[in-house]
């Protein structure tokens, strides 16, 4: 990193980069005023607690806690509500419980909440009986619907981002820190869900056990406040430049440039060019990030992001989330590991075992099978057993409510379900029966490893 650069041109320069998946804005003055508007907005998280997550990722890098990551692939602007959010959260309360009870480990939550709403895409354009549109990229950008008046990119947009942001992560900080996530809720999260589901009567499992050893510590006379809240943190694909370097900001107490719309930011699978504007604008921000590494990723790529993104070797800094798909990462992971850890890096390694398994439908959905989720995720926790390295986490897209768009799981969803409940504005989520099916598993498969 250029260190004679002003913070402000340090913020700068990925503009004169080449630079992928930002949308062909039509209007460049209206583009200009909703940016500067933006610049005027207060910091969505504050940098300390940046550093509390690098703090986390550190242990997760030293073997020493488990990170769950999830939420919607898209979050939409319509999905801001009490229930919504309500529920996305309940599911991966209840998945953290599982993990930290059966698993033995302390879990850093993180959600894709709260600004996942940029979506980059493999093609441009969509075509439909014959019409062709500008892609949907996401809620910050156009709109879902197939008319040419809703898929024009306008920037305005990215301003109500930056509201509905702000209001569910209000809502976030309200349930993790007002009692809502007191562990003594262990049941009450279950409720709603525990009568039809098998996945839910094995949670109910689990929660009367940690309720009896509530009981029993507190007969000890030890009743802890760090049970009474959760620390949670937001994240999300930083994927629109001018939206992140709008929300950059210089921390009062270090004079360091911190991106304030998220805790965690990650440069995704299509952005990750070496020598492109992401890398560059995330090599000027101290947020702990990750990055995304797919099939293609090599060795050399690797312990190039980390002299790109981490020269200091800062501990937590940047976390590598691999996404080889179930069939590859048995194959491809273990050179990244092995170069990494040989030439003495520490790093977070997290699966992300949706994006390598996503296909179509007879019936055309995008979906995903629940096994093949599975095996990727169980093909990372066998090559990290096999070099002696840490499986640091899970990275998955999920929704609290009963959606019908992955194949599987204990309460099975088969292809002729898919049209039951299909909500996903991106990619196919699990449900909250596979999402507490999948946390099972996990605990399984990290007790054993360890
Ligand atoms: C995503 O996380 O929704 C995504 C697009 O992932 P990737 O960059 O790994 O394809
Ligand atoms: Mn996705």
């Amino acid at each position: 990193m250029d260190t004679t650069l002003s913070a402000h041109a340090q913020l700068e320069t990925w503009r004169n980069l080449p630079v992928k998946q930002q949308p062909a804005w039509p209007d460049h003055a209206a583009l200009r005023a909703a940016a500067a508007e933006l610049r005027t907005y207060p910091p969505l998280v504050f940098a300390g607690e940046c550093d509390i997550l690098k703090g986390r990722l550190a242990q997760v890098a030293q073997g020493e806690a488990f990170v769950l990551q999830g939420g919607d692939c898209a979050e939409t602007f319509e999905g801001v509500t009490a229930d919504a959010i309500r529920s996305k959260l309940k599911t991966l309360l209840q998945m953290a419980a599982v993990l930290t009870y059966a698993a033995s480990v302390p879990v850093v939550k993180i959600g894709r909440i709260a600004g996942q709403y940029g979506k980059p895409r493999s093609k441009d354009t969509e075509t439909r009986d014959g019409v062709t549109l500008p892609a949907y990229r996401g809620d910050s950008v156009n709109g879902f619907d197939f008319t040419p008046k809703a898929r024009v990119p306008d920037p305005w947009r990215m301003v109500r981002m930056y509201h509905s942001s702000a209001a569910t992560l209000n809502l976030v900080r309200a349930f993790t820190t007002g009692g809502y996530a007191d562990l003594r809720q262990v049941h009450a999260w279950n409720r709603d869900f525990v009568a039809n589901s098998p996945s839910g009567e094995r949670y109910e499992m689990v929660a009367t056990e940690i309720e009896r050893a509530l009981n029993f510590m507190r007969a000890c006379g030890t009743d802890p406040e760090e049970l009474r809240t959760v620390e949670f943190f937001s994240s999300h694909e930083g994927l629109l430049l001018e939206y992140e370097s709008a929300l950059t900001r210089t921390d009062s107490r270090t004079g360091l440039l911190y991106n304030t719309s998220g805790h965690f930011v990650w440069i995704g699978e299509r952005t990750r060019d070496l020598d492109g504007a992401h890398i560059d604008y995330f090599s000027r921000i101290r947020n702990p990030i990750g990055i995304k590494l797919g099939p293609a990723t090599t060795p050399d790529d690797a312990i190039a992001y980390l002299n790109k993104l981490n020269p200091d070797r800062e501990p937590g800094r940047l976390t590598f989330v691999t996404r080889m798909g179930a069939g590859l990462v048995r194959d491809k992971l273990p050179a990244l590991v092995e170069k990494v850890t040989g030439e003495g890096h520490q790093v977070a390694w997290i699966c992300d075992p949706m994006h390598g398994n996503t296909f179509e439908a007879p019936s055309g959905h995008k979906t995903r099978r629940f096994d093949d989720v599975l095996d990727e995720v169980k093909g990372f926790f066998e090559v990290h057993r096999g070099l002696g390295t840490h499986p640091g986490g899970i990275h998955v897209e999920l929704t609290g409510d009963d959606v019908t768009e992955c194949i599987g799981g204990g309460d099975e969803i088969v292809f002729d379900d898919l049209g039951t409940r299909y909500e996903s504005a991106c990619d196919p989520r699990l449900n909250r029966s596979q999402s507490l099916d999948l946390a099972f598993l996990v605990a399984e498969m990290y007790r054993s490893a360890s």
